[in-house]
């Protein structure tokens, strides 16, 4: 049932004037169009958006010919985004879900029953009930200044609960990924998961395993870098989802839960961060555990180790892969930064002086601190390091531990999806 509402304490003057701007000109050109999802939860939970999208009854041909010049992304679930100076608008068109007989088509179903295409137009309260979660599903009409709440959304705001529209279940069958989602949003925005919510999370965990890598790449993402990775991973710890996503040891969570305390401040004071650097800490116990092993059969020969160890990143890496797809260039920091931890051990000026000059002597660095603050290093060897910066003219605090800066490519674009998944060709972005 909809629900139109005036008073909800959404602030005007807080919503883009670009976003207006589109969802005006859509207008005047004979369509209907509103601002929904994220930006309508935060504005109305008080948190300013990170982006302002835009659900229209107009289909991609005919936002290309209100907006002549916008881009169409996305091959089967085709967005469009409308650059407005500096700002993106993501304008798509309303969508329902495929959920009856006649629909559930095997090429719109994986073998598990996850949603592989949902590109089918709908109207408005159709596109409500194929959304995630009912904070997720409000529209709000920036002209008449009011919301739009089709699933009960707004009582769920003022309630600050987190509840997937429909069959907990169900929904979570056709796309697994909303698990994460789920735990994303409620330690973001310190929601409640509603309990049937809360009670299909167990039984649904294990279809993450189903999920391409890509994918799972851009949630990482999402959940551990964009400022609230800490609360995240606790989340994940008590749903005892951690070990879907990564071979955490026992006790294990010391230096990832330190490493991402750290990733959180660095975003808070606008300081670059790198997937490469918390990759390296996430997988760090395994790769101690693991090294006890190979090490010990290298039998001391400094070569020898050198080779063992090269080797184990490699295998932990590797593995990580079937996970989560990490582009190449962030593993091969992670492996950087492990490599580096045993020789800044050894304070002789020789190695000093090669390693002040490494690319990522920052970064083995920056995770040296954290190893000593997890208590896996001695504590000295940490404060050595900062005189030796000091004293050498390195300011221990200037450079960031970031990643170099990419090369510019020309790609040829992809004939073919990395991932068996048709709806992620586009690099394993987000089905919405
Ligand atoms: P934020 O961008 O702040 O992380 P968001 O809610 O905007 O949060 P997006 O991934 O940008 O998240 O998705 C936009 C909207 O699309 C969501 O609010 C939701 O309505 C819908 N959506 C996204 N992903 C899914 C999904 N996996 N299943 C159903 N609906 C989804
Ligand atoms: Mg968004």
């Amino acid at each position: 049932m909809l629900n139109r509402l005036a008073d909800h304490g959404i602030d005007r003057s807080r919503v883009s004037k670009n976003a207006v701007a589109v969802i005006d000109k859509l207008r005047s050109g004979g369509f209907d169009a509103y601002l929904v999802g994220g930006c309508v939860r935060d504005l109305l939970l008080g948190v300013v958006p990170k982006d302002f999208d835009v659900a229209t009854d107009a289909t991609p041909e005919d936002v290309r010919r209100v907006f002549p010049r916008v881009r169409l992304v996305g091959r089967r679930f085709r967005i469009v985004h409308v650059r407005m100076g500096r700002e993106v608008i993501e304008v798509s068109t309303f969508r329902r879900t495929l959920d009856d007989e006649e629909d559930a088509q095997p090429q719109h179903l994986s073998e598990e029953g996850i949603i592989l295409r949902d590109n089918v137009y709908g109207s408005i309260d159709e596109d409500a009930f194929r959304r995630d979660f009912t904070v997720n599903a409000l529209y709000y009409d920036p002209v008449d200044d009011v919301v739009l709440d089709y699933c009960n959304g707004m009582a769920d705001i003022a309630k600050r609960t987190l509840r997937l529209i429909g069959d907990p279940q169900q929904r979570f069958r056709e796309d697994p990924v909303r698990i994460l989602r789920a735990i994303r949003f409620a330690a973001k925005l310190d929601l409640e998961i509603h309990p049937a919510t809360h009670d299909a999370i167990a039984p649904m965990c294990e279809m993450l395993n189903a999920i391409p890598p890509a994918r799972l790449f851009d949630e990482f993402t999402k959940m551990f870098m964009t400022g609230h990775g800490e609360q995240t991973f606790e989340l994940l710890c008590r749903y005892e989802l951690v070990d879907i996503l990564f071979p955490l040891p026992p006790d294990g969570d010391v230096v990832p839960r330190l490493a991402l305390a750290s990733t959180d401040r660095r975003i808070k004071e606008d300081k670059p961060v790198t997937p490469g650097f918390l990759l390296a800490a996430f997988l760090w116990p395994e790769y101690v555990e693991r090294a006890d092993i190979a090490l010990a059969e290298a039998n001391g020969s400094r070569q020898r180790v050198a080779a063992a160890e090269e080797e184990l990143s490699r295998s932990v890496l590797a593995a990580q892969q079937s996970t989560i797809a990490i582009p190449r260039r962030h593993s091969w920091f992670a492996r950087d930064v492990w490599r580096l931890q045993p020789m800044l051990d050894r304070r002789t000026q020789r190695n000093v002086n090669k390693l002040l000059a490494h690319p990522r002597f920052r970064a083995a660095y920056d995770f040296l601190l954290l190893r000593i603050e997890a208590g896996d290093a001695p504590e000295d060897l940490g404060q050595w390091w900062t005189e030796v910066q000091t004293r050498e003219g390195h300011d221990p605090d200037a450079r960031p531990a970031r990643d170099q800066p990419r090369r510019r490519r020309r790609r040829r674009r992809r004939s073919s999806p990395a991932v068996n998944n048709p709806e992620f060709a586009n690099g394993g972005a987000t089905p919405r």
